[in-house]
């Protein structure tokens, strides 16, 4: 069995390598379970990030990550690119146990494992990731001014990133399966009155085109089931997240889109000496400034909470 260790962090984005750093510089010698595939979280799959404060000319979505990983290791944070694939957080030491079943144990938990956007499952999409295709238009409306827009879904979140495109694109294109929106009334009338924006009606992605960027798409009816070509070269997916949460249920409070419930504005948990930080917690927000803000704050949280302990 392994030492008690003050604080073990459960996934390393923004979220996960900013706790590791406050927590390392606070001489907590924190270790940080990174994941076996995707250590760096979700900007790893990003080409350009512009908003992200200090770097003037952008920087690329996996050198941001490096240098919060190596900024985190320099502090003494102790960094395993392993999953955890069970926990029990219920007791005053938790314990954590890796792909290989090795147990290891701590007096604080940070859980930091972010959330996994809905794909369309298509082919070319990953590939076309950070080259037209994207998830994010508060990260990516800018690289798309006077272009023509894709976006998929029919919820607030398809409305309110159509709506936000429309400020930048030529035009935008809303690709709904059925023929009426599930989004509030409130974000259909803001979407419907835009002149640049328009509605493909029972229309399903069937593919996407391009080779080094994207180039096109085609159109399924998913009434008549009828193609038809888009030539377009912005795509953006809003179809839903699912925050990676499976491994906590019946442990830590979730909400009813299954986030993790914190006691906001701290990253307290349900349970003493866990705490939530990053997209994982936020269905709101999901930026890599706000994944870092919030895993600062649950480094401060951990903090205080060993303190009182000893
Ligand atoms: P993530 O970055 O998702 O990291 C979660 C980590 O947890 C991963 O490393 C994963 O491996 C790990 N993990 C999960 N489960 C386990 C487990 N069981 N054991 C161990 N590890 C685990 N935001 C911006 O601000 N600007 C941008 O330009 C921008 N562009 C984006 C482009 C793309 C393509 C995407 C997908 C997102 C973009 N975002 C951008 C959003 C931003 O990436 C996220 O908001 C941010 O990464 C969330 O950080 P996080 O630390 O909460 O989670």
């Amino acid at each position: 069995m392994s030492d008690v260790r003050n604080v073990i962090i459960i996934g390393s984005g923004p979220a996960g390598y900013t706790a590791a750093l406050y927590t390392a510089r606070a001489a907590l010698k924190p270790l940080v379970f990174e994941g076996a595939v995707s250590a760096g979280g979700a900007l790893m799959n990003t080409t350009e990030v512009e908003n992200f404060p200090g770097f003037q000319d952008g920087i690329m979505g996996p050198d941001l990550m490096d240098n919060m990983r190596g900024q985190a290791e320099r502090f003494g944070a102790e960094l395993i690119p392993d999953d955890i694939v069970a926990v029990d957080l219920t007791g005053d030491i938790k314990t954590v146990t890796d792909s290989e079943g090795t147990v290891h144990r701590a007096r604080a938990v940070i859980v930091s494992t972010g959330s996994q956007h809905r794909k369309l499952g298509l082919p070319r999409e990953d590939e076309l990731s950070g080259r037209g295709v994207s998830w994010c238009a508060t990260c990516d409306g800018f690289f798309f001014r006077d272009q023509d827009i894709v976006v998929v879904g029919g919820g607030d979140t398809a409305m309110e990133e159509a709506t936000f495109l429309s400020r930048f694109a030529k035009s935008v294109t809303v690709v709904h399966r059925r023929d009426s929106l599930r989004a509030s009334k409130t974000m259909q009338d803001r979407a419907v009155a835009d002149p640049k924006i328009g509605f493909a009606w029972n229309s399903e992605v069937a593919e996407i085109h391009g080779e080094a960027k994207l180039s096109g798409l085609t159109l399924r009816d998913t009434v008549t089931g009828e193609t038809r070509e888009l030539p377009v070269t912005g795509l953006f997916i809003a179809v839903g997240h699912d925050p990676r949460t499976e491994l906590f249920k019946g442990q830590l409070e979730l909400d009813g889109e299954g986030y993790l419930r914190v006691e906001a504005p701290s990253t307290r948990t349900n349970l003493p000496g866990v705490f939530g930080a990053g997209d994982v917690v936020d269905h709101t927000y999901r930026q890599a400034i706000t994944a870092a803000g919030t895993g600062c704050a649950a480094a401060l949280d951990a903090e205080r909470y060993l303190a009182l302990l000893a």
